[in-house]
């Protein structure tokens, strides 16, 4: 006999919701955050400098240029690759909407193209088949903290002419056969929202090796205009130009000193998501309703997400009331994503449902597990237990 579910009116594994994401923030933080308040720069000061020269050189890149959000880490990283109107960028649908929006602003077409089903990724025989003469960037995303599938993207971006982009937002810490990402794309950014490896409340970093791409991201931050206020107050000139049209995504000091305190613990925090994560796998390995995700041999992965994929004809109902059923039990599931271009606004632009038919499939069996670094054991078996009530009770005997 399946145990009552809480949604039928049973006891809930967890009384309170255990969120999927959070962000982990000590006293070490917030003393590095007082310090900067009490000091002459609130923003674009000696912290911002600081932090860009650890997460360089935490990512194995030889520039970083710290932004607003990841959103405006993504604008800057297209207008440095020079995207515009009548320009295409190759992208997977299976990824937050700012990766595609962020061509949006630049006035070029994202080109949706369908997913490997096994690692959930940009399938690059698809991104190929997808290139035009109007392609100017490939953008990856590393879903769920796993680098992409860069063995095939980079020789492929450089056959083609093309900049490699990687939307790392979930991968600060990741590698690929040894190699951090940051030092893979031609050009990759991260966001630090506080689900994220590791958080400044809001914020993002553009890295790259090309000097090209960091000043166009550095100038493009702070509207266009090449020297910074402090670069012309040590010069003693009131003289500056604005060259191209930029925006204010300025990071300001005190949350570049946030991001370099928490820098210090993300080689600690990933280990501890990829302990969960593993403990997750063995759990679920062997449910025959059940698909573990596993980041391919060669490729370290920050585990920013665990998503679980369920085999829907080994189950009695669909991914909704799966879905339901634990949250009733106290487990925050969320899902990540709905593929992009069947929000209303990409409907409005003329995308279609049926495009990419791997991502929309994978989509709809998809539920993200809660992961995050400041998980207690208790919190990771409670999460089993859950799921494996859940399965259970909806299971195909
Ligand atoms: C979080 C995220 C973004 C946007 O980052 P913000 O810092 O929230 O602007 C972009 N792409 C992906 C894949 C993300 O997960």
């Amino acid at each position: 006999m399946a145990e009552r579910l809480a949604i039928d009116g049973g006891a809930p594994v967890r009384p309170q919701r255990l969120p999927y994401g959070r962000q982990t923030v000590d006293a070490a933080d917030i003393a590095a955050v007082v310090d900067v308040l009490k000091s002459d720069w609130l923003t674009t000061g000696p912290a911002v400098d600081a932090y860009e020269a650890a997460v360089a050189a935490f990512a194995g890149a030889a520039h970083a240029v710290a932004v607003s959000s990841g959103t405006a880490a993504l604008h800057a990283a297209m207008h440095a690759a020079g995207v515009e109107r009548g320009r295409e960028v190759v992208t997977t649908p299976l990824t937050f909407a700012a990766t595609a929006n962020s061509v949006l602003y630049c006035g070029g077409a994202p080109v949706f193209v369908d997913i490997d089903p096994d690692t959930l990724m940009l399938d690059p025989a698809a991104a190929e088949a997808a290139v035009t003469e109007k392609t100017r960037v490939i953008a990856a995303v590393d879903y769920a903290g796993q680098p992409a599938d860069y063995g095939a993207l980079v020789p492929l971006a450089r056959r083609k002419g093309l900049v490699l982009i990687d939307d790392a937002s979930h991968a600060l810490g990741a590698s690929c056969d040894g190699v951090p990402v940051g030092a893979i794309a031609d050009i990759t950014t991260f966001s630090t929202h506080p689900v994220k490896p590791i958080t400044t409340g809001e914020g993002g970093v553009v890295v790259t090796n090309r000097g090209a791409y960091a000043q166009a991201a550095r100038t493009f931050r702070n509207h266009g205009i090449a020297a910074d206020a402090r670069v012309r107050e040590q010069r003693g000139d009131w003289h500056y130009a604005m060259e191209t049209l930029g925006y204010n995504y300025r990071m300001p000091d005190i949350l570049c000193a946030l991001g370099l305190s928490q820098l210090a613990k993300l080689p600690a925090w990933q280990a501890r998501r990829a302990a969960i994560a593993e403990r997750y796998t063995a759990a679920f390995d062997g449910q025959p309703a059940l698909e573990p995700y596993r980041p391919r041999p060669g490729r370290v992965s920050a585990w920013h997400l665990y998503p679980l994929r369920l085999h829907l004809d080994r189950l009695t109902t669909g991914r909704q009331q799966v879905f339901a059923a634990l949250r009733a039990e106290g487990i925050g599931v969320n899902v990540h994503y709905i593929p992009v271009y069947w929000h209303p606004y990409y409907e409005r632009l003329g995308y279609r449902r049926g495009m990419c038919p791997i991502a929309e499939q994978e989509y709809e069996r998809l539920i993200t597990l809660p992961l995050w670094p400041g998980m207690t054991d208790p919190d990771v078996a409670d999460v089993i237990e859950a799921v494996l009530k859940v399965v259970t009770a909806y299971g195909v005997s």
